[in-house]
């Protein structure tokens, strides 16, 4: 599969290298790049280039294109540990995985997606039933609920990273267990320090729990607390809110902090 990759790859960037040698226009060039694209023959997934040189995913069963970067061109022969890998390696690492029993009946691991630096991360709680069909967090009702949640503040679902606190589907959506929760840890851990977000956001109990050992969201959820160098707010997951119109305004409420504390900590700087 990596060859087609590096093939497909070097074919955009010789359209892109005729185009800066004024042999064909920009639009031309533009042209050409968004007529090819590359089916991942594993998955399903369509992969495509764009001139700039960003890579984008339409998974299988999803309408939407968003950034990823294809597993194929990721060198994983230069790393020996968890702690120098870069977010490609670690999502590369998280596909493979088999140190909890969840890889058993998962379908895809779902590493996370978003930019890399990051203002604001999203850690919920573990992929359903479309995540694990699609490798992405929070598709579905859940997902639309949040696109339209960042959407309310100004966001866009690409301006921030979206992961869960584990990465394979606990079977029939039941909770993690503690020792999967352990295993995982060390994942979202790398993915926090490489993306350096200023905003950490947890959705549902067990991310919250992370930072706010025994509390309840109910008591605590808008309340954002410095915690190292990031601020961290509660809220709840949005599955929840989905379930409850209560819940759901207090969701609403609960993410119209999210830019005050960004600009906070961009001022604190
Ligand atoms: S949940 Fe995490 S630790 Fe368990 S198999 Fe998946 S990636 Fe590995």
């Amino acid at each position: 599969m990596s060859n087609r990759f590096f093939k497909f790859q070097t074919q955009v960037e010789q359209a892109n290298e005729r185009c800066i040698q004024g042999e064909i226009s920009p639009e031309e060039r533009d042209n050409i790049v968004r007529g090819m694209s590359l089916v991942d023959e594993t998955w399903g997934d369509i992969w495509m280039l764009s001139p700039k040189g960003e890579w984008f995913r339409k998974a299988y069963g999803s309408k939407q294109w968003v950034s990823g970067y294809p597993p194929a061109l990721v060198d994983m022969t230069s790393v020996d540990s968890l702690s120098r890998m870069d977010i490609h390696q670690v999502a590369c690492t998280i596909g493979d995985c088999r140190q909890c029993g969840l890889h058993v009946e998962r379908n895809r691991a779902v590493p996370g997606e978003g930019p890399t630096p990051a203002d604001v991360m999203m850690i919920g709680e573990g992929p359903g039933a479309n995540e694990d069909k699609q490798a992405r967090p929070f598709v579905g009702a859940s997902g639309r609920l949040l696109e339209e949640l960042l959407g309310n503040i100004g966001y866009k679902r690409a301006d921030v990273f979206i992961t869960n606190v584990v990465k394979c589907r606990p079977p029939k959506n039941r909770d993690p267990k503690p020792d999967e929760l352990q295993a995982c840890k060390d994942y979202l851990e790398r993915q926090i320090e490489l993306i350096d977000p200023k905003v950490i956001v947890t959705l549902g109990r067990f991310s919250m729990h992370r930072y706010f050992p025994g509390a309840a969201i109910t008591k605590i959820h808008g309340q954002a607390k410095q915690i190292g160098k990031r601020m961290v707010i509660p809220m709840f997951h949005p599955a929840a809110a989905l379930r409850n119109p209560k819940w759901r305004a207090m969701i609403i409420d609960d993410f119209n902090n999210i830019p005050a504390l960004v600009e906070q900590a961009h001022t604190a700087q």
